[in-house]
């Protein structure tokens, strides 16, 4: 298994900004104000999600809570039995909430058990963007809750499920953006967005300029002296990309990963624009 991902490795979107990794003239109008200390908080990846060493990570998970393919095979096979077992305690869960479980063997402390809409039947009744909404929702709640300071969030609904990346990262964003509005989440330290598949993480990129727009260079950054030392180790650091969507010979097709991604490279920030980064730092 690759080795264990610490949150401290995660670029923030302050430094994603800072690095013109996201463009925002790419997206659309921004729905909300910048504000740095939310962008501070808020991480996007590509990444297999079983390897963040993290306080908890949000599993996509079905109603039973008993494993299936995709991501929710992924973290049932990285954790353990344990993990199985005591999901079977647990009585399953409704569509558009989470449970809590310890992680086990994972390098995540708590492993967060939203289970998303399926997209076309919950589209036919309306209910497809609360059902999502609810699912984050709920996870921030929980990581709140249990004094957690960071979550990571796998792309929910968007595989097996058939949420459409762009709809489903709106819906993410904007939820997580109340949630900061609310002063629900001074708690929390950091928020990822643990994509897997290139789709998502284009999405992911397009849309976060609406919801977490870049704040202006004049006003003063929140770590001035640090970034350009952050971003070196940072390149140095980040771990190879995974491959393909992990697979094991014993899991059921029935939540098989639909997957027609052509990029999986883990790409956050490369080695070109860590010294344009840097000859920015020194000439500003
Ligand atoms: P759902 O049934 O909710 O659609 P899936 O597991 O099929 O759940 O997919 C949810 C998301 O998880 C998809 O975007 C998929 O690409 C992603 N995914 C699959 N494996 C992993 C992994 N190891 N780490 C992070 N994300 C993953």
């Amino acid at each position: 298994m690759a080795d264990p991902v610490p949150v401290s490795e995660l670029p923030t979107l302050s430094l994603l900004y800072k690095l013109n990794r996201i463009n925002p003239a790419d997206g659309s109008e921004p729905a909300y104000t910048p504000n740095a200390i939310f962008n501070d908080k808020i991480s996007v990846i590509k990444q297999d999600i079983t390897t963040l060493s993290i306080d908890s990570i949000v599993n996509a998970a079905n109603n039973t809570l008993l494993g299936g393919g995709g991501v929710d095979g992924a973290i049932h096979r990285a954790a353990g039995p344990d993990l199985y077992d005591e999901c079977e305690t647990l009585n399953g869960c409704e569509t558009g909430s989470a449970k809590i479980t310890d992680g086990y063997e994972l390098p995540a402390k708590k492993v967060i058990h939203a289970v998303g809409p399926i997209y076309w039947s919950t589209k036919r009744e309306g209910k497809h963007t609360s059902l999502l909404s609810g699912c984050y929702r709920k996870s921030l709640e929980l990581a709140v809750e249990n004094g957690l300071k960071s979550i990571a969030f796998s792309a929910l609904s968007t595989g097996v499920y058939g949420y459409p990346s762009g709809e489903a990262s709106e819906v993410a964003l904007n939820t997580v953006r109340t949630f900061f509005e609310e002063g629900k989440a001074d708690g929390l330290e950091r928020v990822v967005f643990c994509n897997f598949l290139q789709k998502d993480e284009d999405a992911y990129f397009k849309n976060l300029p609406k919801y977490f727009p870049p704040v202006s260079n004049a006003e003063p950054s929140e770590q001035p002296t640090e970034t350009s030392t952050d971003v070196k180790d940072l390149a140095t650091k980040l771990p190879d990309p995974p491959a393909a969507d992990p697979k094991h010979p014993d899991e059921p097709d029935t939540k098989k990963q639909k997957t027609d991604s052509s990029d999986d490279d883990f790409v956050v920030v490369d080695k070109e624009e860590v010294k344009e980064a840097e000859a920015a730092s020194k000439s500003a």
